[in-house]
């Protein structure tokens, strides 16, 4: 079969390998849809640890093709939606019940062969099943949905809040979307590029600020009556986390959810957050969110098909996530 291989830091090949067989406890997944996740690129790149040489592709939907020795959940022949996050249920973090925090986490697509393959090999627990009538394309939205779900959680917005969400790519656009499902009043989507904003406005933001053509900080403080309820960081730059926490009104919550290269400072003003009571709210992955996040792309009540903005076969793989994102790109799809 086909798959498209990280062979070393800043090499992917796509070769022909042995297709993958289902081991106990395993089913064979034949993928129908792949999306490319801005943290492929950082893989790519070796800004993110991974195993080498393994299959990336972390988000993907495709059907049951082989159930192996002692699965009874499916028979083949489903459609299924993949959480790529595996933890080990037995360390400090995951008996918590904070699998997300696992000392032991494996990844498909990330530490083990994922799907920008025609196959992949996956416990069967790591897969859910949705309508076998959805388009296949949804599926491969439910896992970055899943992690924005967790952040939502941690959000707590009430009906009638105030959200900012910072940064218009993918994730950002579909903040907006759960931040309207949570009941928030008046959401302002910052992001630099315009499309990106009409975007926003289309999908139920409120207001969509370019940052470069206004203070966002103080425009944010005038729409609010001195500051968000809630602030959703998504760009995973140091300027949004430094103006993202000046928007959230006293008392309020800065959720912490774009990923900024490991090992960079960011000056804050603890004085600041300490005088206002800032609650600084980190949510990493999808802890228990991806039942949620499947239903909920089964229910249809989220817009996708305006954020694929290209969809590629394997061969184009490994030249898309070796360049940075074009102007306007929001969401790349792998058709396998
Ligand atoms: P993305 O496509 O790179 O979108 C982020 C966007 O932020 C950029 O494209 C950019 O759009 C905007 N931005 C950059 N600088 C900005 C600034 N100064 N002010 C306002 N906006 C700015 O990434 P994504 O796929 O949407 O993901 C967003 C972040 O979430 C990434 O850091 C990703 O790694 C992270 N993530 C976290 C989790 C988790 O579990 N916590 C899970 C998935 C992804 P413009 O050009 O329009 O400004």
């Amino acid at each position: 079969m086909r798959a498209v291989r990280l062979e070393s830091v800043g090499s992917m090949i796509m070769s022909l390998v042995e297709k993958p067989r289902a081991g106990p406890g395993e089913i064979i997944v034949r993928v129908l849809a792949a999306g490319i996740c801005g943290s492929d690129r950082h893989m790519f790149k070796g800004e993110y640890p991974t195993a080498i040489p393994v299959t990336l592709g972390h988000e993907f939907c495709g059907l049951v093709e082989e159930a192996g020795e002692g699965v009874s959940s499916f028979v083949g022949g489903e459609l299924v939606t993949v959480d790529p996050n595996i933890a080990c249920g037995t360390c400090p973090a995951c008996r918590r019940g904070r699998p997300n925090l696992c000392a032991n986490l494996k990844a498909i697509g990330v530490t083990r062969d994922g799907g920008f393959a025609e196959y992949v090999a996956l416990p069967c627990g790591q897969a859910y099943t949705l309508p076998a009538d959805l388009d296949p394309v949804h599926g491969a939205f439910c896992e970055p949905i899943a992690c924005c779900i967790h952040a939502i959680d941690k959000a707590q917005i009430r009906p009638g809040d105030s959200v900012v969400i910072l940064g218009g790519g993918v994730i950002g656009l579909l903040m907006v979307q759960l931040a309207r499902l949570a009941g928030a009043d008046r959401i302002i989507l910052i992001t630099r590029q315009l499309s990106r904003r009409e975007a926003a406005l289309r999908l139920g933001a409120t207001q969509a600020l370019d940052p470069t053509a206004t203070d966002a900080v103080a425009a944010v403080r005038d729409l609010t009556d001195g500051g968000a309820d809630v602030v959703i960081e998504c760009a995973g730059v140091p300027e949004t986390f430094q103006t993202g926490v000046r928007m959230v009104r006293r008392g309020g919550a800065f959720v912490l959810f774009g990923v900024t290269p490991a090992a960079l400072e960011v000056p804050v003003l603890p004085f600041d957050l300490l005088f206002n009571e800032v609650e600084i709210r980190p949510a990493y992955l999808n802890p228990f969110t991806h039942s949620r996040a499947a239903a909920l792309v089964a229910s249809g009540v989220l817009e996708l098909d305006s954020l694929v903005t290209k969809t590629i076969g394997l061969d184009e793989v490994a030249s898309v996530v070796g360049s940075a994102p074009l102007a306007g790109e929001i969401k790349v799809i792998v058709r396998p």
